[in-house]
């Protein structure tokens, strides 16, 4: 059995060459046990000709859930991309059991522009899920929705920081919800912040009909990172192999995530160039020094200091901050009474995970 990740035996993936044109994302239509390379028309620009996003429907012999991967719905949040590929180089046909829809770029536009938001300068992560008639980004959004999405059955959402920043290897996710959390566990980020959806992203879209839906933040934007995007591949596996979508052969599980009940960001109050001291992942105590900022000149005009304990999710890389820029992403740790409070979050998934790992020949 081949268990190395960076050697995976063929599956065909490679073979298939031809890309279908279709307006529409319907399952039943494909082939079962064959991958289908789609572009799936949702809007038309300016010349009038469509614009298309790139799909990879791995359609099961056997029957299950179709499960959503969708990355890059902010365009210039690349890492997401390349853990399609390799999920899609890594899944055996013959035993999956239902159907994985890869979105492996959700906003076009701004990737092709090299930048978060969609052409029309809005975000479409915070107008979910859009309107038949509107801005384009709405549009755009809407028809995302309603052609692909709307399908799923679960949802996992590949992001990263955003420009000038970084993050951590992070999930965003609502513990209260139970698959939620425990493909948030399976997953095994650095951290995970409970986090129910807010409105209008599309988590929150998926969230809303009932589905699992997870936000990965992958750490940093506009790159492809090889230590990331492998872990978040091997914990995509686990959450297949946890609901028996693929057999389960998962049995070294790394560290547990460090878990956060709220996660907020430090603002500077001046204006000046910042200089942010702890890296992700690093701990941070009431009172510690955690940044500083200077004016043009060199003089230390500002020092920021951590307002309670936490741990750094994410934070600034750019220098130039004027009043009000973002300096640090601080996550605040839930204690061992709010961990048990929250539907039994990492113990019992821990448990049938390995369970299920040993049941596997
Ligand atoms: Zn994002």
């Amino acid at each position: 059995m081949n268990t190395s990740l960076d050697k995976p035996t063929s599956n065909g993936y490679e073979h298939v060459r031809s890309v279908k044109r279709v307006d529409r994302l319907e399952i039943e239509s494909l082939p079962r046990g064959e991958f289908s390379r789609l572009f799936i028309d949702l809007i038309e620009n300016g010349i009038g000709r469509p614009i298309q996003v790139p799909v990879v429907v791995a359609h099961g012999k056997k029957d299950g859930p179709i499960f959503g991967i969708t990355a890059a719905l902010h365009g210039n949040e690349l890492n997401g991309i390349p853990v399609i590929h390799q999920l899609l180089h890594r899944i055996n046909l013959k035993t999956l059991k239902g159907t994985v829809v890869c979105v492996i770029v959700a906003n076009i536009p701004g990737m092709l522009a090299e930048q978060r938001e969609f052409s029309d300068g809005l975000d479409l992560n915070h107008i979910m899920p859009g309107k038949s008639y509107g801005k384009s980004s709405q549009v755009y959004a809407y028809e995302l929705v309603e052609r692909i999405t709307t399908h799923f059955d679960y949802l996992v959402d590949l992001h990263t920081a955003s420009s000038g920043r970084v993050n951590s290897l992070y999930v965003r996710a609502n513990l209260k919800q139970e698959m939620t959390s425990k493909m948030a566990c399976l997953l095994r980020p650095s951290i995970i912040v409970h986090n129910p959806p807010s409105d209008y992203t599309l988590r929150g879209v998926l969230a809303e009909q009932g589905k699992p839906a997870i936000t990965v933040e992958i750490c940093d934007p506009q790159r492809f990172q090889k230590d990331p995007i492998k872990r978040t591949l091997q914990g995509i596996r686990r959450i297949m192999s946890y609901i028996e979508m693929v057999p389960g052969k998962h049995v070294d599980l790394p560290d547990a995530p460090i878990l956060c009940k709220k996660s907020y960001w430090m603002l500077t109050d001046r204006g000046g160039l910042l200089t942010v001291l702890p890296k992700v992942t690093d701990r941070v105590t009431k009172g510690d020094l955690v940044a500083t900022q200077i004016n043009i000149f060199g003089d230390i005009i500002r020092r920021y200091h951590a307002a309670e304990d936490g741990i750094v999710i994410g934070h600034s890389v750019n220098p130039v901050s004027q009043t009000g820029s973002r300096i640090l992403h601080l996550g605040v740790l839930m204690n061992e009474v709010e961990k048990r409070d929250l539907n039994r979050i990492s113990d019992d998934v821990l448990v049938d995970q390995q369970r299920s790992d040993s049941a596997e020949p």
